[in-house]
């Protein structure tokens, strides 16, 4: 179970750096993984906008339906069972087999309300993890990139905006003087 932030933080990394793994031998999970996350963090949008109830009870939109029974069928595919690793005077210490430990690695992260972080960055879509909730770039290059993007929208609109009142507005009340 991860408690710590800074913990977290590490564990997040880990998983993106996984998610953006390239390596043929391993590029089916990798996927299969990535479309976890990205459903995971689809449900959890779902929830905010519409509470729990109605998410998972509720006749929703086919597609919520659909991520949901997607990550039930992820989740089945696996199986984890318990071993005994040493046996100490006063406890014991047990392990998890059979899973591929990304899997407990996004559970863990899950449960923990961790998992918002690893996201996709929106302008390269290498997946990251965020520091904050609000941080949607992986980097700052891709940051600055993205600004850029919507302030050269805003100009261009802007620009737009006034060659329409310059040719209907202005050239309107010409006609009328
Ligand atoms: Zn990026």
């Amino acid at each position: 179970m991860i408690r710590q932030r800074p913990l977290a933080k590490r564990e997040a990394d880990k998983l993106a750096d996984y998610l953006n793994e390239s390596r043929q031998s391993r590029n089916r999970l990798v996927k299969r993984m990535q479309k976890l996350v990205a459903n995971l963090a689809q449900i959890s949008v779902q929830v905010r906008d519409r509470g729990l109830y109605h998410t998972m009870f509720s006749k929703g939109p086919a597609t919520l339906d659909k991520t949901i029974r997607d990550i039930d069928q992820e989740l089945k595919r696996h199986r984890m069972r318990p071993r005994l690793v040493a046996p100490w005077p006063n406890r014991f210490e047990f392990s998890w087999n059979g899973c591929y430990p990304i899997v407990l690695k996004i559970i863990s992260l899950g449960e923990a309300g961790e998992l918002w972080r690893v996201r996709q960055c929106r302008t390269c879509s290498r997946w990251f993890s965020a520091d904050r909730r609000t941080n949607w770039s992986c980097s700052d290059k891709c940051r600055k990139r993205r600004y850029n993007a919507t302030d050269k929208a805003k100009k261009l609109n802007r620009k737009r905006v006034r060659a329409y009142y310059e040719r209907n507005y202005k050239s309107g009340r010409k006609g009328k003087q």
